[in-house]
């Protein structure tokens, strides 16, 4: 089959690999028809997260059941499922608490104090490194899925795979750092990064009862789109002063309820190499989470959904302290919300497909990485479709 592969550092390409098989009872083999590309994979395609051998990327995917093994009681040859980015076996300690991006089963070998680039990681997801447990992913004709009794969601015919393939991630990301920060009503809440996870936040806080939804970029046609997909009032990121100002004359002076992280660390776009990326990281985009610790209000909350995976030393534990803040991060609970979205977008209480820009075969994925990275012909989510 064909699959999209990491070699290194900006470098993906289609190759020719071996279908994937069933290798536990618990598995399904999934035959792709439309995968995303999530800024998450970014940072493997940027060095960020190395991967050391050549491996199929992809979290974002959605498909129909080839294979089951004999487990598998749910699904049946035939079925349309989206899947869930994390790996969870559904019955350890974590996932018993909800938190199936740290299942301690998907990924045991780097379960513990030493596990190699983070501290004490567990958790696995698809195509995400040998670190987060060496999966395939699905930007592939096919995938093997294990705890595929406990992952994929059927999806009703009458929806596109447009109108549910974010549920995978995105929708649920976005809807986590809502859902941290136990949005009621009448919130003011600020989200910076207009990027797909940004943007899926925002309708999340307006599905949520929010007030005021605004949200914060380097980039002006991804305010645009914000506004558009998501009604959201963009700012334009200047400088951390007149952000943060910018946000606190637009919440009565106190600085928004929540403010919601949707960058992550992004290492500069003209450094090459690894090393000068996180030293670069330290200067750079940790000025996005210092200015949501200042344009959060006394006692209010900040949800970090942006990947960070080396330490930061000026964290400014100063105004956590003084401000009274909360404090929320990490790998979105998917399967926690899943089956709930899926009611709201067949409900069509929210639309998720509005922020596609650009539908590729699986054949152009590296143009896809190319122009999403980059920020290219105003990109601002690839779907890339194997069949066509
Ligand atoms: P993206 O790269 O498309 O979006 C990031 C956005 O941040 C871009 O629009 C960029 O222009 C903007 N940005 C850069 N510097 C900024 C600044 N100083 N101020 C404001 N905005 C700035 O990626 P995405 O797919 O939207 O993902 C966003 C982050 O969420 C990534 O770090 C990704 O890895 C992470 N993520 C986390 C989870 C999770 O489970 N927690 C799931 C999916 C994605
Ligand atoms: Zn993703
Ligand atoms: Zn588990």
């Amino acid at each position: 089959m064909k699959a999209l592969r990491i070699h290194g550092m900006r470098d993906v390409r289609v190759d020719n690999v071996d279908d994937p098989e069933l290798q536990d009872s618990r598995d399904a083999i999934i035959r792709v028809t439309s995968t995303a590309i999530c800024g998450s994979d970014l940072h493997i395609y940027n060095g960020s997260i190395p991967q050391p051998r050549p491996m199929t990327l992809g979290h974002e995917f959605m498909g129909i059941v080839e294979e089951v093994g004999r487990g598998v009681g749910n699904l049946k040859r035939g079925d349309r499922v989206v899947v869930p980015f994390p790996i969870a076996c559904g019955h350890c300690l974590f996932c018993d608490h909800e938190l199936p991006g740290h299942c301690e089963n998907s990924n045991p070998e780097h379960y513990g104090p030493e596990g190699g680039l983070m501290t004490e990681k567990g958790g696995a997801l698809f195509g995400y490194t040998d670190l987060y447990g060496g999966y395939d992913g699905g930007q592939a004709e096919f995938v093997r899925v294990p705890y595929a009794d406990f992952g994929p969601r059927k999806v009703p015919d009458n929806l596109t795979d447009e109108q549910v393939l974010f549920l995978t991630d995105i929708f649920p990301t976005g809807y986590t750092g809502i859902d941290w920060a136990g949005v009621k009503g009448g919130e003011v809440v600020a989200i910076f990064g207009a990027g797909p996870v940004g943007i899926m936040a925002a309708k999340s806080a307006w599905l949520r009862g929010a007030s005021r939804v605004i949200i914060v970029d380097t980039q002006q046609y991804r305010l645009d789109k914000a506004r558009q997909t998501a009604h959201a009032e963009g700012i334009l990121w200047e400088n951390h002063k007149q952000v943060v100002d910018e946000i606190r004359s637009k919440s009565k002076g106190y600085g928004a309820d929540v403010c919601v992280e949707a960058v992550g660390f992004e290492p500069d776009r003209s450094l090459g190499d690894r090393a000068k990326a996180v030293i670069n990281l330290e200067k750079g985009s940790d000025k996005v989470l210092l200015a949501c610790m200042s344009a959060v209000r006394r006692g209010g909350f900040v949800s970090v959904l942006g990947v960070y995976s080396s330490p930061f030393d000026n964290f400014p534990i100063h105004q956590f302290f003084d401000k009274g803040i909360t404090l929320k991060g990490g790998q979105a609970p998917a399967h926690k919300h899943i089956d709930r979205l899926l009611k709201h977008v067949s409900d069509g209480d929210v639309r998720l497909d509005d922020i596609i820009s650009h539908r590729l075969p699986l054949s152009e994925a590296a143009h896809g990485y190319d122009i999403f990275r980059n920020k290219k012909d105003n990109c601002t989510k690839v779907v890339l479709k194997p069949s066509i």
